[in-house]
């Protein structure tokens, strides 16, 4: 399928907003173009739609072009824009994995967008089949979150690639969690499959959920109707100033996560200790899922001794589990004490 026939048709025949940074770039004397307030600086400018010092610095990083890359308020934004880009209100519908991330649901109840789930295996594996099943000729998108959340398990790029290859329509991979796993990303392939979105975030691994970035690579012609569709000024200068001096500490950036992974396996391990601990399963991510004795029974103890974890028992085949994000020493030491002190009904 063509990109043209998978964009909604009204989005295809937008005319966009012009403002007035898009107008004129390059340097000038005096900017009396977009009624701002010259008498009091530092915060007066509307910031640059299309963020391009941002994109050049995560670019030059992660080996992409700027013109692959798009900027929103958060993932919250990068999974939105999807939906009103390629889904047509009450005709086309999205299919997922589950369980996975809520908001790909979330979003698509908003825009009236009907969202077919496929289980995963019990292990959590891919059922790459179920999901091609589940489509039909108004599939728009396919989601796919590796890490997913909140199993923890990342598949590999060979079951993506056949998603990629199979299905006619946008697959989609959330990679909020990449930076934590040993399997690459799928930026890789964004040449080779030009229906392909790989969205990552600031918010985990760049420690940074509070600037709300989140990034969306793919076709450049995805990212020209993207930029097309989204706000004007959706990244607010405070965020991409942010976001510049977290790029200037990606060696910082890439520490932490080593050491978060080592302790994800401590954390793993002391887990395994306790009696209250009936599985931990295998993660790539910042967080562990841990089948307990009692899910809600233990998730209340903690609850009550400071220690906030997430309940996801009622989540279809996480029954009796909790998802624990690694912290710092100190909160894993705090959890590990608190479990240790839980007495078994
Ligand atoms: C945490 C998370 C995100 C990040 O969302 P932001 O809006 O960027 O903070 C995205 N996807 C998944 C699967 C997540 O778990």
């Amino acid at each position: 399928m063509t990109l043209n026939k998978l964009v909604r048709p009204n989005i295809l025949s937008l005319e966009p907003y012009t403002c007035a940074r898009n107008e004129f770039t390059g340097e000038a004397r005096a900017w009396l173009d977009a009624n701002e307030n010259s008498r009091i600086t530092e915060y007066n400018r509307y910031p640059d739609p299309l963020q391009i010092e941002v994109k050049r610095r995560l670019g030059a990083y992660r080996g992409v072009e700027i013109e692959r890359m798009f900027l929103g308020v958060g993932s919250d934004e990068c999974i939105d824009i999807a939906y009103r880009v390629f889904c047509r209100p009450g005709i086309d519908n999205v299919v997922a994995i589950e369980p996975t991330y809520g908001m790909y649901q979330v979003c698509a109840a908003i825009n009236d967008i009907e969202y077919r789930r496929v289980s995963l295996h019990e292990d959590f594996s891919l059922n790459i089949d179920a999901l091609l099943d589940a489509c039909d000729e108004n599939t728009k998108i396919i989601w796919i979150c590796t890490p997913n959340n909140p199993t923890g398990n990342a598949y590999t790029r060979e079951q993506l690639c056949e998603i990629c290859r199979r299905f006619k329509g946008i697959t989609i991979v959330d990679e909020a969690y990449i930076d934590f796993s040993p399997k690459g990303s799928m930026i890789e392939f964004l040449n080779e499959f030009p229906r392909l979105i790989v969205m990552q975030t600031f918010s985990k691994a760049w420690a940074s959920a509070a600037i709300r970035l989140g990034v969306s690579y793919a076709s450049p012609e995805i990212i020209n109707i993207y930029n097309n569709v989204k706000y004007p000024y959706n990244i607010n200068e405070l965020t991409q100033r942010q976001a510049l001096k977290a790029l200037d500490n990606i060696a910082n950036i890439e520490n932490v996560t080593k050491e978060l992974i080592d302790a994800r396996k401590r954390l793993a391990d002391s887990l395994a200790t306790l009696d209250c601990v009936q599985k931990i399963y295998p993660s790539d991510a910042n967080f562990l899922l841990v089948k307990v004795s009692n899910a809600n029974d233990i998730y209340s103890f903690l609850r009550d001794n400071g220690v906030i974890v997430r309940n996801r028992c009622r989540v279809h085949l996480c029954g009796e589990c909790l998802r624990i994000t690694v912290g710092d020493e100190s909160e894993n030491n705090l959890l590990i004490e608190k479990l240790a002190e839980y007495v078994t009904k």
